[in-house]
């Protein structure tokens, strides 16, 4: 029996428009990156664009330990992963997430996607210092959907466009420029305009050079209620890519780890058809690009990487 608040658990099952000859395979040309959906789905905001449809009450996914996460950076060693990715839901609602960082920083780059709600000054001058500390990288990413409240707000929640800025700038006084993700949840998010009105956002917060990351919106999860969710054309076929090779899609070199397996992309963690296997050497096969979001990928060009 599957318990209240929680999804039925996923299991491994091809895509039912899995067909030879009609959907076009993705080869895993490069094992380059690895995520972690270390939150799992649960989420201190709700926001309308989730592709994920996180929440404070979804628990498809749950966070994963640290006892859980090191066997999958000892065979991503042994694979030749040269970074790692951390996302959720909400990273710091994961009480092991600095742990976490600490130790995969021994494997690799380390990047987390956060909603800014949960950097406050002290953990900020920690994460700071474990950058300091270490041979490689630790990057930050901090979503917004606006330059404003009245932009951000309605999508993000009331009063988080201020919450966010104040973890923006925890992060920049203790010496961490991150980046800011936007997607195109409004149109001009994306234009000149737009991005010129978020690099003075911050500039005003004192970061000197503003890294800005514009993705678009996927019709899945939340996203699907809000606006509209794909059309029955919005499917690839073998004919969008000629040559047959499809390495420009981010899922030709990397997977995603969640608590209950192994996933083909950060994109499809919600979907049966995405799982791939319970360990990453179980998910070296080429995966069928089936699902309407594999649409998006393709027509814009989508890395969910910075
Ligand atoms: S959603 Fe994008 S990243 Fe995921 S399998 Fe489809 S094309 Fe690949």
């Amino acid at each position: 029996m599957t318990e209240p608040g929680k999804s039925p658990p996923l299991s491994v099952a091809p895509s039912p428009a899995a067909r030879p000859g009609e959907v076009p395979f993705v080869e895993l040309q490069s094992f380059d990156t690895l995520w972690f959906q270390v939150a799992g789905t649960v989420c201190n905001l709700a926001c309308t664009h989730c592709f994920v449809s996180s929440s404070p009450t979804n628990h498809t996914h749950e966070a994963m330990t640290l006892a859980q996460i090191v066997p999958y950076l000892d065979e991503a060693a042994e694979l030749g992963v040269k970074e790692f990715y951390f996302t959720g839901g909400e990273p710091f609602l994961n009480p092991e997430m600095e742990a976490i960082l600490a130790k995969t920083l021994e494997y690799g780059p380390a990047s987390v996607l956060t909603n800014g709600l949960m950097l406050d000054p002290a953990r900020c001058g920690r994460l700071a210092a474990l950058a300091a500390g270490v041979e490689y990288s630790l990057d930050f990413r901090v979503s917004m959907d606006g330059y404003d409240a009245e932009s951000n707000d309605p999508i993000r929640g009331e009063g988080t466009f201020e919450r966010i800025l104040e973890g923006i700038s925890n992060l920049v006084v203790a010496g961490i420029n991150p980046v800011i993700t936007v997607t195109e949840v409004h149109d001009d998010n994306g234009t000149v305009r737009g991005k010129e009105r978020f690099f003075e956002l911050l500039r005003e917060l004192g970061v000197e050079r503003p890294r800005l990351k514009i993705l678009p919106v996927f019709k899945i999860g939340a996203e699907a209620e809000r606006s509209a969710a794909y059309e029955s054309w919005q499917v690839l076929r073998d004919v969008d890519a000629p040559d047959g090779d499809w390495g420009h899609l981010q899922c030709s070199s990397c997977r995603m780890v969640t608590d209950q397996g192994v996933w083909v992309c950060p994109i499809l963690v919600n979907e049966p058809s995405g799982k791939m296997g319970e360990r990453l050497k179980d998910t070296l096969n080429a995966f069928p690009l089936a699902h309407p979001a594999c649409w998006t990928c393709h027509v814009y060009g989508v890395s969910c990487k910075t």
